[in-house]
């Protein structure tokens, strides 16, 4: 079982607090609107919860990859699909900026965006690039001291009204190539860039859309990292973002074992509640053991990385089993509800359809088990 440390458990308290006072009543609510609760940005901004893993030099305020864990997995048992937006903005849009801008144009952002004043996306999928990284072909021609992009995203969280969206483009190189990807910082509301939300199956708490620049001019000073090899310097972020991903997917998984629980302690059949029937306890004990075991995995995979270890196999270790426990237990929990599960009403059947992209999200987990065994075929054991 994870040890946190007394700073790390109030942080875990207080968390859960907020979220079963603040998120939780109203998860069903947001999920049929498909609407984010922009109220949560500033509202997340003034607990410091958003500069959790952030240095104070750029508004953060501190803590690690294991506090980063534990606030994302306490939202994300609230509701996976607030967790995600809020993830997207944190773990993957302002941490690339803070981790490989310059320090000026970090600076003029990221206070902003750790405080929730400003809403981040990270935006990489387009057409005809997903799991594989090198497919990106956004064009982004370079004229003066503008960049001047055309192509299109897809599926970008937070997408439909982020205020600053770092946007992978090719200023060179052909796709098939990690060369000559660059990250541009793009406002929301530069001229040539036009939004379409996505209705989807889940995390309908998030909001997802399409983006089109045409003609989209944007300063050249906007770079993040290298001109051609911005992206590949991103890459460490996400092998980051993957721990935190997989701490969504243990939050999820957390909500699945409870109303699991909860329900079959209640609900009577053949003469006792479900609980009496040794299946049923059978059932939610190895769901239990799942939940544990993942999570031994994250945390694991968290303090390697605050005690700045190797773990990016670790990461991809992580991600693979958590997302997949978290499909497992939505899957269980929404059984053993049985037709109750099934309705409208029933928080499983939410669970039941927000688990599925944590599976192919954040790389693919294919993917993961491509980077797992090269790393064991180069002596990596666990
Ligand atoms: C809710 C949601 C939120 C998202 N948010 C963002 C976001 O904020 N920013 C962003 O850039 N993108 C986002 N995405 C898109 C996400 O990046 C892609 O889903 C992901 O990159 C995978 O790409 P794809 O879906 O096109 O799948 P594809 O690349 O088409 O792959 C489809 C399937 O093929 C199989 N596969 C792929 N590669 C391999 C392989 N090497 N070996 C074996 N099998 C393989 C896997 O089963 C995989 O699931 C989001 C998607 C969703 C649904």
């Amino acid at each position: 079982m994870i040890e946190l440390n007394e700073t790390q458990a109030e942080l875990q308290g207080a968390v859960a607090r907020f979220a079963a006072t603040e998120i939780e009543p109203h998860a069903r609510k947001w999920d049929e609107a498909e609407e984010f609760p922009q109220h949560l940005f500033p509202a997340l901004g003034e607990l410091g919860w958003l500069g959790i893993g952030f240095d104070p030099a750029v508004g953060g305020s501190g803590g690690g990859p294991v506090e980063r864990c534990i606030l994302v997995e306490e939202l994300a048992r609230a509701s996976a699909g607030v967790a995600l937006g809020l993830y997207v903005h944190m773990v993957l849009a302002t941490n690339a900026l803070v981790k490989v801008a310059d320090t000026p144009l970090a600076v003029s952002l990221a206070p902003a965006l750790l405080r929730g004043e400003l809403r981040g996306a990270w935006a990489y999928a387009e057409p005809d690039a997903g799991a594989d990284v090198t497919r990106a072909s956004l064009r982004a021609r370079r004229d003066g001291d503008t960049f001047v992009l055309d192509g299109t995203k897809l599926y970008i969280t937070n997408g439909p009204f982020a205020d600053v969206i770092l946007v992978v483009v090719r200023t060179g190189g052909d796709p098939g190539t990690l060369k000559g990807l660059s990250v541009l910082v793009v406002d929301g509301d530069t001229p040539g860039l036009s939004r379409r939300p996505m209705r989807k199956l889940g995390m309908r708490a998030s909001e997802l859309g399409e983006l089109v620049f045409t003609e989209c001019a944007v300063p050249a000073e906007r770079l993040v990292g290298e001109e051609g090899s911005g992206f590949r310097q991103c890459l460490p972020v996400l092998s980051e973002g993957r721990v935190f991903g997989a701490a969504l997917a243990l939050g999820l998984g957390r909500a699945a074992v409870d109303e699991a629980v909860r329900h079959v302690m209640v609900r009577e059949q053949f003469g006792g509640p479900l609980a009496e029937l040794q299946a049923v306890r059978f059932t939610v004990a190895d769901m239990v053991a799942r939940l544990a075991a993942a999570r031994s995995l994250v945390y694991g995979a968290a303090e390697a990385m605050a005690a700045a270890r190797p773990f990016d196999t670790q990461a991809s270790v992580a991600k693979l089993v958590a997302s997949e426990t978290g499909t497992y237990l939505a899957e269980r929990a929404l059984h053993l509800h049985g037709a109750a599960g099934f309705m409208d009403d029933s928080p499983v059947q939410r669970l039941y359809r927000d688990c599925k992209i944590l599976e192919y999200g954040e790389g693919a987990n294919e993917v993961q088990r491509e980077m797992i065994f090269k790393a064991t075929a180069a002596g990596f054991r666990p």
